[in-house]
């Protein structure tokens, strides 16, 4: 697919459902790939956080989230085709990850709340793998053990939720230690699926 830029940041010229193929296939290429869902906000950041927009120049896939409908107007003449939200892209890869039983580790939001999302999200995908969650309250100096409790666990789809842009920089900081198939930003999506 086509890679636009909108205020300078690259956004991918992709549909919800072609979004998911994309990182099916991702999940089943070599190295770790790196899945941004930016918003308008997280857009107007990149623009004066050049860690943040290094991040995303990176990107394997960039979606466009949260659209308000002026925005939609203009980023339509630019080629995008529709509105792609994190949390609704992250769902429909728990129903790939559920049906072809491939491994999930959250990472991310206040202590306990991973452990929550992980008992909520196997409740209702009662095939998903959920083989690691840790909270995102961790030092730097904690990195590398982390990172190996990662890659311990085999997961395949790491989701990050750390908030914009701490989630993107650790993700690119880390992406050629990382085992993983897949990170993805999150944002407060493992707080929605604690529930
Ligand atoms: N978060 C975290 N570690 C941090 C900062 C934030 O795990 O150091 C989590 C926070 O608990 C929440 C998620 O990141 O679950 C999203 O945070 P926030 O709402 O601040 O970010 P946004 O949704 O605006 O990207």
């Amino acid at each position: 697919g086509k890679r636009v830029r909108i205020l300078g940041v690259p956004i991918d010229q992709v549909t919800m459902d072609s979004a998911i193929k994309t990182v099916v296939v991702l999940t089943e290429t070599h190295g770790c790939s790196m899945v941004f869902t930016p918003n308008p906000e997280i857009v107007m950041m990149a623009r004066e956080d050049h860690g943040l927009l290094g991040a995303m120049e990176k990107a394997d896939l960039i979606v466009p989230d949260g659209i308000g409908l002026i925005y939609a107007s203009k980023l339509k003449s630019r080629g995008l085709k529709e509105r792609v939200p994190g949390i609704e892209l992250a769902q429909g890869l728990l129903i790939h990850c559920n049906e072809y039983k491939k491994s999930i580790y959250l990472l991310g939001g206040k202590p306990g709340v991973a452990q929550q999302a992980g008992e909520e999200l196997m409740k209702k995908y009662p095939e998903l793998k959920i083989v690691g969650v840790r909270d995102g309250y961790f030092k730097e100096t904690e990195d590398k053990e982390l990172i190996e409790e990662i890659n311990q666990s085999k997961a395949e789809i790491l989701f990050v939720a750390l908030g914009a842009p701490k989630q993107e920089k650790w993700i690119e900081k880390y992406q050629q230690d990382l085992n993983v198939k897949v990170a993805m930003g999150v944002g407060g999506s493992i707080d929605v699926w604690a529930g």
